[in-house]
């Protein structure tokens, strides 16, 4: 042994030739932490002393080759000065210079995920073999950075600026089978024979039948003409990059940087690269998407915790065939857990049944799955009107109409039918969790599950605690929307819950501007400029006004103080015109149904006959003011969520956020955003519109972390 630390070993093979394994010590995965860096630096210097043959960059983990750099330190690190960062990233392309310039064939043997820094190290080799689970890519601008290691430099000169541009700017994960057509790999063979194919390249670059420096000097050198591809394609590239640069300014300097780099040396265009990085790793929209990942992470380790010692939800039901109980039932299926799908009406089964057969038939034609596992699929959904076969399952998702007495004459009905240990849940939007278990004789075994619609495509479940729902009830629970591959938040019972809660403030907010004369569809546009998939109007549209009014009035009966009116509110008013939104195909727009069969909005000014009765000011707004009018609200609202222990951290709040409203990724959550704008400015906003209310009073723990300067991150 050469070398040993606790990421990398350095050993020499039978035949002679050089091995760097990368092991790190504990963990079940490669990453690039700083331990890691400093060792590979020490592995190279030891390798600079050695008489060079040949060498191998290999794993030591079955899990994959190595996932990139650690996230986890992407937060410190954008701490940095530009100038401190461009130095550390210099530091490290030392290294991988360093490994790139060694007098010997070098090939990396790829036995799975190679990632980021983690396929930037493996393009510094000679030659990259590849296992069929090899997927390799830049996945960088995904975090809202670029690849800092060389990795536009040098997949630049192997597989063409272009197909660069595309994989860096849409980080993509590609297949191995891809990756060989394309060049990024040199071959694909079984994860047995992986070693040994290594070898057996090296012999040959070796004895001269592979040209293994031409190679080296190909990354060395500027891009060679029949690789640059013409100036149109980078502009093409350019303009789609520009069209999101305001909010996700890295692909366009990806493109920048390879367009630039394309002329210059292999060092000199890494400075370049160096540059962008340090640009891109400054900004926010970095530091929001760093945090989402690392959200990410923490809700799949509070999930991993709850599900540790929780036994699979075997066989699921749904009491309700409707558009949540259908779309529970696809989902569950499609995932693999057989499920009773229950309804009082025919004609609802068969809507159930045929919305979950167009969802399948859909991922046939994407060749996404075979016609056979369709049929698995289907066949995992047993429609019923009966609740004879009850007695089999072991978790009880209730999706019936929004009624209390019918939902608690159901509950307890189906509660009798099943065993005293099963687990029986409501998908309620608005009735209190606590309030439903009170027709239950086992309170304890109930809770909420409150999936979002679509179901097939909302990640978020909250997982609401009724006042007696016990420990185990919550971690079946988490098991179940787990396994049907949702992310589930364990959130406290309150009206609302957590997402909807936090939504309505922000409705009243839209309300509210309405009142002051603010045209709906100016809203709008400020609104989806400021990252919101959709509007308040359309969103209150695609929701349904009819939905929206009924949740409103349960808001402002739970909250007084800060959701009701007084008055007749607009959503009010319009929900006795019947105009209901998207379903009808009246709300704030109209909505015709195109040849796709999708809904497309267009404005009808007879609207404002409904609306301006409503107004009473007439204010000048500026853009600014209008995001502050409807963010101030529901930043508030999540700061209460925090206060009143609905959910444990900030983080809870702001990936619900995310995943339940489409909350902008680059602003990373409304709690994320006060900290990014500051309580002092926050409430500087909040004192200007004390005449709205207390729906834009600061809490007093909001006055308190003012006054202490502490921020929700
Ligand atoms: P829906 O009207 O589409 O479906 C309700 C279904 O329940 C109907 O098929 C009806 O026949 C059936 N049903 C009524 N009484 C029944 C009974 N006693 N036994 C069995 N089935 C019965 O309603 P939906 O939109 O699917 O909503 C269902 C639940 O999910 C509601 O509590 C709603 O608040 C909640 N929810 C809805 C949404 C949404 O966007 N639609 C989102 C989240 C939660």
């Amino acid at each position: 042994m050469l070398y040993s630390g606790s990421a990398f070993r350095l050993e020499k093979t039978g035949e002679g030739f050089h091995k760097i394994i990368f092991d790190l010590k504990d963990q079940s995965a490669n990453v690039f932490n700083a331990v890691a860096l400093t060792e590979l630096g020490e592995v190279l210097a030891v390798l600079q002393k050695e008489n060079l043959k040949g060498l191998l960059f290999t794993s030591g983990k079955p899990s994959g080759f190595v996932f990139g750099a650690d996230v986890t330190e992407f937060l410190g690190h954008f701490k940095k000065s530009e100038a401190q960062m461009v130095e550390w990233i210099n530091s490290i392309n030392r290294v991988f210079n360093g490994l790139e310039d060694l007098a010997c064939p070098k090939v990396a043997l790829i036995n799975g995920f190679s990632l980021g820094g983690g396929f930037e190290i493996a393009l510094t080799m000679d030659y990259r073999l590849g296992t069929p689970k090899a997927t390799v890519g830049l996945p960088e601008t995904k975090l809202g950075i670029m690849p800092g290691w060389g990795g536009t430099v040098r997949l630049s000169r192997l597989i063409g600026a272009d197909f660069a541009i595309e994989w860096a700017t849409m980080a993509k994960y590609v297949k191995a089978e891809e990756a060989l057509k394309l060049g990024a790999l040199d071959g694909i063979v079984d994860e047995k024979e992986l070693e040994a194919s290594g070898i057996t390249l090296l012999q040959r670059a070796v004895q001269g039948e592979l040209p293994w420096k031409d190679r080296v000097q190909a990354k060395k050198s500027p891009l060679k003409l029949d690789k640059i591809e013409s100036i149109m394609s980078f502009e093409g590239a350019k303009a789609m990059a520009m069209g999101m640069s305001a909010n996700y300014p890295a692909p366009l300097k990806v493109i920048e940087v390879i367009q630039q780099g394309a002329r210059l040396t292999r060092d000199e265009a890494l400075k370049l690269e160096a540059q962008a990085f340090a640009f891109c790793a400054k900004t926010k929209t970095a530091e929001c998407l760093v945090q989402v990942f690392l959200g990410d992470q923490y809700l799949k380790k509070v999930a991993k915790n709850h599900t540790q010692s929780t036994a699979p939800v075997k066989h699921g039901a749904v009491l309700g065939a409707g558009i949540m109980g259908g779309g529970i039932a696809y989902q569950s299926a499609s995932t693999g857990t057989p499920v009773l799908m229950k309804d009082i009406k025919p004609e609802q089964l068969d809507l159930g049944m045929n919305e979950a057969t167009k969802l399948l038939t859909k991922e046939v034609e994407k060749k996404k799955l075979t016609p056979e596992k369709m049929g698995k699929v289907l066949a995992k959904i047993t429609p019923t009107l009966s609740y004879g076969d009850f007695s089999q399952t072991d978790f009880v998702i209730e999706a019936v109409v929004e009624n209390t007495k019918v939902k608690q004459a159901v509950l307890s009905e189906v509660e009798g039918l099943i065993g005293p240990d099963k687990i029986l849940s409501s998908n309620t939007s608005t009735i209190s969790i606590t309030e439903l278990a009170k027709s239950l004789k086992r309170p304890e075994n109930f809770c909420g599950v409150h999936f979002f619609n679509p179901v097939h495509r909302m990640p978020l479940v909250e997982i609401i605690r009724g006042e007696k729902t016990s420990k185990e009830t919550i971690s079946s629970a988490v098991q179940y929307a787990v396994q049907m591959g949702k992310t589930p938040i364990v959130v406290n019972d309150c009206a609302g819950f957590l997402v909807n809660r936090i939504l309505f403030p922000y409705f009243n907010g839209f309300i509210h501007l309405l009142r002051d004369g603010v045209d709906f569809q100016k809203i709008d546009k400020v609104m989806e400029k400021f990252g919101w998939p959709m509007g308040p109007a359309y969103l209150l549209d695609v929701v349904g006004i009819d939905t929206g009014h009924h949740a409103s009035s349960i808001m402002a009966k739970a909250f007084p103080d800060r959701m009701s009116f007084g008055e007749k509110t607009i959503l009010e008013i319009m929900y006795e015109a019947k105009r209901f939104g998207q379903k009808n195909g009246l709300g704030f727009y109209e909505y015709e149904i195109d040849k796709k069969g999708k809904p497309v909005k267009k404005v009808n000014p007879k609207v404002y006959d409904l609306i301006t009765p409503f107004v009473k000011n007439k204010i000048e707004i500026s853009d600014e003011e209008i995001i502050m009018r409807m963010m101030l609200p529901m930043i508030i609202e999540s700061s209460r969520c925090l206060e009143d222990k609905i959910v444990e951290t900030a983080t809870e709040v702001d990936m619900g956020l995310l995943l339940g409203l489409g909350f902008p990724p680059f602003r990373a959550g409304a709690l994320k955003y006060a900290d990014s704008i500051g309580l002092s400015q926050l409430k500087k906003f909040s004192e200007s519109y004390t005449r709205i209310g207390k729906l834009y009073e600061f809490t007093d723990y909001m006055n308190q972390m003012l006054k202490e300067n502490k921020t929700y991150y």
